[in-house]
């Protein structure tokens, strides 16, 4: 077993089972989506328990506030060294937890997450920033960035260990306490790192977790009087909610949200090149990535090829199977709930949409379910959408792809350009876009007309920790990652300092 079976909220550097004479405990399951069988019981976080986990971390907040930076790096290196030698453990975990295949978590998961820590720990080693600007000889102004206080994390359940720690990198770094609640779909991964964080020598207080779903203890730890940020990932429409709640405190936020993304196929593309990067674009994760460019623009002169090495690819490249099997690279739907959402939009797009089917691995003999019980989706393709329709507009986080063909036949770019690039911004998210080109300049003129915050040219999904990203529009608020990133977790402070006596002597001596 890689993971306790009970767990319990986390904080002053330790498990706090509940005590027996605390109300009725509350608590929830997470569940293996290849089986639906329970992992683990998790224990929700009782109000005092909450408490509890914001007062330990404003205890611990003065002192690790004024650790000198290098030797928070030192710790976080630890850190990040632990999560590495266990990658193997952790991984397993998020492959159960969240039925992401093996092959994913194994190479992706667990060294992202050590990658930002990593980061961080270098780029705040030699101190944090700070300016020092003369005015004049006998002043000068000092621009100091300190930490926040309290913040507080609230994680999605696509990536749950990367989340926390691409929220907890950049917060513990710049000198903050956190308290982190991960999904209560995947919340396996939080106490293990907890762990971790102690075992690395973090003081105890600093990073503290606390369980639960949104409206009992998500929603308590936003409004609550100690926090001084919320960094969120999950919906835009809880995000909307959250950051509603913040500002009746004034507290920071970070948001990062859904997307509904365009992966664009210029008229010069390579056919095999635009059909690898758009199978990675849609059914890397099962199709659960926030940034998936699922919306895809075809130009009619490519249409037919495209499709044809899409649907070559389904049915050589795609194996739906165990997630702990090593060729496994598609694994089930994270939750009944999301099985349920998926093929509700799968069924609406055939039947209501009226799309037409390209690909549809339910009824493709290649594609079988592995598990009588699990939550599995197959993939599907649909062909020849329009801007209109529901499974278009709407985020679906499933393995469902929709080609939008485009005009370019007998067209020249001045044509077909502003068209395309207006259809690919019409939608009230930002979170991603990408071009497939033979031509960089070319996709570069794309990209820089595109309305997205992440975007990528010949390729799809990699988001190195030197990359800041965050969604532009309802897709989110603020940055993670790079420069920007830690930047999120401090504030200004500037002083003016005049050296020598008397600069105010004849202010008033004047009226
Ligand atoms: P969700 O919004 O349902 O839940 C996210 C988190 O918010 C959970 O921990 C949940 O318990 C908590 N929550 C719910 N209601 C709350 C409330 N009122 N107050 C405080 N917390 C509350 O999202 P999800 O279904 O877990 O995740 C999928 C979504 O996350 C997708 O839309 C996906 O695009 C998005 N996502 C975005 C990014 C990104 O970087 N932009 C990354 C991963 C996932």
């Amino acid at each position: 077993m890689t993971f306790a079976s009970e767990i319990h909220t986390f904080h002053s550097g330790k498990p706090q089972p509940q005590s027996s004479s605390s109300s009725p405990s509350s608590t929830f399951t997470s569940v293996d989506p290849t089986t639906a069988k329970p992992l683990a019981t998790i224990y929700t976080t009782t109000p005092s328990q909450l408490d509890d986990a914001v007062a330990s971390a404003h205890a611990a907040f003065p002192s690790w506030a004024q650790t000198p930076p290098p030797r928070r790096a030192a710790i976080l290196l630890r850190a990040a060294a632990l999560l590495r030698q266990r990658n193997d453990e952790l991984a397993l975990t998020e492959t159960l937890d969240t039925g992401k295949a093996w092959s994913e978590t194994s190479v992706v998961d667990v060294a992202t997450g050590a990658d930002v820590l990593e980061y961080y720990a270098h780029l705040v080693a030699g101190g944090l920033p700070g300016q020092h600007t003369r005015l004049r000889p006998d002043a000068f102004v000092l621009t100091s960035h300190e930490p926040l206080g309290v913040c507080a994390g609230i994680g999605a359940w696509n990536y749950p260990l990367q989340i926390a720690l691409w929220k907890s990198a950049p917060c513990l770094a710049a000198g903050n306490c956190m308290v982190y609640k991960p999904s209560e779909v995947t919340p396996l991964h939080a106490n293990t790192l907890a762990h971790i964080y102690i075992e690395a020598g973090l003081p105890p207080g600093v990073f503290n977790v606390v369980y639960g779903d949104g409206p009992s203890t998500g929603a308590p730890l936003v409004a609550h009087e100690g926090i001084a940020k919320v960094s969120f990932t999950g919906q835009v429409s809880t995000g909307s909610k959250v950051a509603s709640q913040a500002a009746r405190g004034m507290k920071g936020i970070t948001m990062e949200l859904g997307g509904k993304s365009p992966c664009v196929v210029l008229p010069d593309a390579d056919v095999d090149e635009a059909a690898d990067v758009a199978m990675a674009a849609n059914f890397f994760s099962t199709g659960q990535v926030c940034t998936n460019g699922t919306r895809v623009f075809v130009p009619d002169t490519l249409l037919a090829r495209v499709e044809e090495a899409l649907v070559k690819r389904c049915r050589e490249g795609i194996r739906m199977g165990l997630p702990r099997d090593e060729t496994t690279n598609f694994g089930p739907m994270v939750s009944a709930a999301q099985r349920d959402k998926v093929n509700m939009y799968i069924k609406h797009g055939r039947d209501i949409d009226r799309a037409k089917v390209l690909y549809d691995g339910a009824s493709d003999a290649q594609e079988t379910k592995p598990t009588r019980d699990g939550f599995w989706v197959a993939p599907v393709i649909f062909t020849n959408c329009t801007d209109d329709m529901r499974v278009v507009r709407e985020e679906i986080f499933g393995p469902v792809m929709c080609i939008l063909p485009y005009c370019a036949e007998g067209k020249t770019q001045e044509e077909w350009m502003p068209e395309l690039v207006r259809r690919a911004n019409d939608t009230p998210m930002g979170l991603a876009a990408g071009v497939v080109s033979s031509d960089i300049s070319l996709a570069q003129d794309v990209i820089r007309q595109l309305h997205a915050g992440i975007t990528w040219i010949n390729t799809w999904g990699e988001s190195p920790a030197e990359m800041p990203v965050g969604g532009w529009k309802m897709s989110g608020v603020g940055l993670e990652n790079g420069h920007e990133g830690i930047q999120a977790y401090m504030r200004t402070k500037s002083t003016l300092v005049q050296l020598g006596k008397g600069a105010c002597k004849d202010v008033f001596a004047k009226l």
